[in-house]
């Protein structure tokens, strides 16, 4: 047996029991299907196959959900922060226990490739190691004095959230959100993506076994537009961590409004790479070919704008072309595929239409440019030179291997055409000229800015985006400030001045 038909055996074996029973709503430590007994289906990217149904949940399972977060909130939120600590390290080490079956059951159900996927339960197990580690001091807060007062400061847990969350790295991007949440000592309700629903159950049954108190983490499954919905406007959920789209984030700030819902968006971006003549150019051209390539290019720090100085952009557009054709697309499960299928025909079909639309604005497509295969929506690592920054490849989060490469003469230049975007979520500039390195991160319109690296993530580090990327950072103690209340008590030092009124 192959390699591949191993792992897809394995993988099966893995997602047996959710085909057998499909994948159902977790609350308050029970496997439930929706109240309507409603289903929708998640299937294989790779050949349209059903995987699983999947349970469809409307705002009566929501509130089921909500309502069990809100009893479980009393006890954890009062749960010492070494006792959260020590419960919140065993879920690590669950998953870390469990990483195959996490990455296979995720390549199934996204198309994202081993190679990375393989990854992913080991960060998620990171975050949930990083943010147990911070859960004892989370209430911490500053003293501050004058003659007069002492004033202290401390937080609390907010409440039960609501944690919504995309298809792309499903389980790692989970964890990021959920993690900090229940170190906080807040309780969650998670509305996983419809398109990729498997581990998100398993994240739960896996924190449940490792001593998560039931109740504490919920996942309610379904439609965005429903289930999504009815998370975002229910009275008990007291702030929302949303990850996806722009256009989503602000219906959910207006499906939140009435309730005054606190709300932690990450958006979608356009991200330029900036490569300077003086810059190392086989560095810049691996780590851009990287960032855009890998994880399918569905990946929202991708650096999917190449804007390269006029002298070298031949040169860069022909090695990032070479490695682009070199690239292995296949079997999300085989150990060699770089890029495995997307996630949706959907999806597949959105992206395909920007080629089309390239061509039409006058672009030329230098690699890539096609759909492979018959059946899944498998698409050719693909590279659009002569762009301006004015065409929709330039402009729109494709969300797919597509690289859009644009030159610039000078520092002027590059600085507009990097910041004439609406996004502002990342940015990567290679120079060696330390000036000019200072210079433009200082002016980029950008959250999170690299130089002369690919993305490397350091968990204290604040993550977010500028512009309609999002509001709020995450990591360090920026996640705590979203998911706890700051509180003020002044204490008198002296007797405080009162002026007697009706006298
Ligand atoms: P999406 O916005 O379509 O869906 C995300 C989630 O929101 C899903 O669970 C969906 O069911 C839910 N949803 C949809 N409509 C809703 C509504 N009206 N109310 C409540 N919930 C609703 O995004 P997607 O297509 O699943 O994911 C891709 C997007 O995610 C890209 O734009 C990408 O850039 C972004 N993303 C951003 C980051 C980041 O850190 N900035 C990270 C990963 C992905």
């Amino acid at each position: 047996m192959s390699v591949l038909q191993d792992n897809i055996s394995r993988a099966m074996g893995y997602t047996e029991r959710f085909r057998s029973t499909g994948v159902l709503n977790h609350i308050d430590g029970a496997s439930v299907a929706a109240i309507s007994g409603d289903e929708i289906e998640t299937i294989s990217p790779v050949d349209l196959s059903v995987l699983a149904k999947v349970a469809k949940s409307d705002a009566a399972d929501v509130d089921r959900a909500v309502k069990a977060a809100e009893t479980a909130f009393a006890s954890w939120s009062k749960t010492p922060g070494a006792e959260r600590r020590r419960i919140l390290i065993k879920v690590a080490e669950a998953i870390e226990a469990r990483a195959e079956e996490i990455a296979f059951t995720e390549c199934l159900d996204t198309g994202q490739a081993l190679r990375f996927m393989s990854k992913a339960a080991i960060r998620g197990a990171a975050n949930f190691r990083y943010f147990a580690d911070q859960a004892p001091g989370a209430e911490d807060g500053e003293v501050t004095r004058t003659p007069e007062q002492m004033n202290t400061t401390s937080r609390r847990p907010i409440g039960p959230v609501g944690v919504i969350t995309p298809w792309n790295t499903p389980f790692m991007l989970s964890t990021w959100k959920i993690a900090p949440a229940l170190a906080a000592g807040c309780t969650v309700v998670h509305k996983p993506a419809e398109f990729s629903p498997m581990t998100a159950k398993l994240l739960v049954e896996i924190a449940e076994e490792a001593g998560l108190p039931k109740g504490v983490l919920n996942v309610v499954n379904g439609l965005g537009e429903s289930a999504g919905k009815a998370l975002t406007e229910h009275r008990g959920i007291k702030a929302i961590a949303f990850v996806g789209e722009s256009r989503t984030g602000s219906m959910i700030m207006a499906q939140g409004a009435p309730t005054l819902k606190r709300v932690h968006f990450e958006l979608g971006g356009k991200n330029p790479v900036i490569v300077f003549d003086d810059a190392d150019i086989e560095r810049a051209v691996d780590a851009a070919t990287f960032m855009i390539y890998s994880l399918n290019g569905e990946r929202c720090t991708s650096s999917s704008r190449l804007l390269v100085q006029d002298s070298i952009y031949d040169e860069v557009c022909k090695r990032v072309a070479e490695i682009a054709g070199r690239i292995k697309v296949g079997h999300p499960l085989d150990p060699d595929t770089v890029v495995g299928p997307l996630i949706h025909p959907v999806h597949e079909k959105k992206v395909l239409s920007y080629f089309d639309k390239a061509k039409e604005d006058g672009a030329t497509i230098a690699a890539g440019g096609v759909k492979l295969g018959d059946e899944g929506c498998f698409i050719a690592p693909t590279l659009v030179t002569q762009a301006t920054n004015d065409m929709a490849v330039a402009q729109e989060e494709i969300f797919g291997p597509v690289l859009t490469a644009i030159p610039f003469k000078h520092e002027d230049e590059a600085l507009s055409l990097a910041n004439d975007v609406d996004y502002g979520l990342a940015a990567y500039l290679w120079t060696n000229d330390l000036s000019r390195a200072i210079r433009m991160t200082d002016a980029l319109e950008a959250g999170m800015m690299w130089v002369n690296s690919p993305n490397v993530r350091h968990l204290p580090t604040p993550f977010g985006g500028v512009k309609n990327s999002g509001i709020g950072r995450d990591g360090g103690d920026w996640s705590f400030d979203f998911y706890m209340e700051t509180v003020n008590v002044s204490f008198p030092r002296a007797d405080a001045a009162i002026t007697k009124l009706g006298g």
